[in-house]
């Protein structure tokens, strides 16, 4: 297995607070890594430095054995930011529209869309069966059809390290669901590695293969399996929160 993500004894501070202390995990080629914790935890700001938009204090990281700026070059990573509650998306753009920046944003100049852009474009839309709302302005969508456009527009380059913060949050239980299949697809079938920071620990044991628990530091990190079955893990959360994080995963299908 090869090891897609590297993170080596990483501190980051933001001004003169300490956010991340000495965190440390690896990931490997196939892995789907749930990242849970509490709010301000720092997840946010992990993902952050994974993708080069922030860079450690102390440490190192190492994507497909390159920097994260090196990667950033390479479009191997596609990256879902979180989405602010509250934020308007009646920016005049169309679902196409959306879809062709994840190409064009890469390109030098002249930054033209080619028929191939286009084609790509229209086949991970008809993946995402968003292709019918191509002409419809991103604004007049529901927030299920809306984070598929901008998922679409991650994937639109072929990442082979999908990186999401928080997509769940803002979708209706039946949207999350098919958010869910959508990940499970990407990461069985299409071999896609994927890193999703959530809230929801309650079902990211269904599809996640590993889970990280972040609180400024590594609390635990490892299979979903062993978090459940760690005695240090009872202790840390006590039974109760540790068997919210355990009971749904105890029905995965694989
Ligand atoms: P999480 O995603 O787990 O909620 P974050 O990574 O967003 O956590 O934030 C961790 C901490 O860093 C929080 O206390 C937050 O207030 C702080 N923080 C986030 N962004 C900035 C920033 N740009 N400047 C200063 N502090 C920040």
């Amino acid at each position: 297995m090869s090891r897609v993500v590297v993170v080596k004894d990483v501190d980051f501070r933001y001004n003169y607070e300490k956010i991340l202390s000495g965190v440390s995990f690896e990931i490997v080629s196939g892995d789907y890594l749930g990242i849970v914790g509490p709010n301000g935890s720092g997840k946010t700001t992990l993902l952050k430095l994974v993708v080069g938009s922030l860079k450690p204090t102390k440490g190192k990281i190492e994507i497909f054995g390159e920097s994260p700026e090196e990667m950033k070059k390479k479009e191997l990573i596609g990256y879902l930011p979180q989405v602010m509650p509250g934020k308007s998306f009646n920016f005049p753009a169309t679902v196409m529209e959306v879809v062709l920046m994840g190409l064009i944003s890469k390109k030098r100049f002249p930054k033209r869309i080619t028929k191939e852009d286009v084609e790509k474009a229209e086949r991970i839309m008809e993946m995402m069966k968003i292709l019918d709302l191509r002409r419809k302005f991103v604004g007049e969508l529901s927030g299920g059809e809306r984070q598929k456009v901008f998922l679409s527009r991650a994937l639109v380059h072929e990442p082979k390290l999908l990186i999401l913060d928080e997509p769940v949050a803002a979708l209706d239980p039946e949207s999350r669901e098919d958010f869910y299949r959508i990940m499970e697809r990407l990461n069985r079938d299409m071999g896609i590695t994927i890193m999703m920071a959530t809230h929801d620990t309650g079902e990211i044991g269904n599809y996640a293969t590993k889970l990280l628990y972040l609180d400024r530091r590594v609390v635990f990190f490892g299979s979903f399996d062993s978090f459940c079955q760690s005695e240090e893990m009872t202790r840390y959360f006590g039974e109760y929160s540790q068997h919210i994080i355990c009971h749904r995963h105890d029905r995965k299908k694989w």
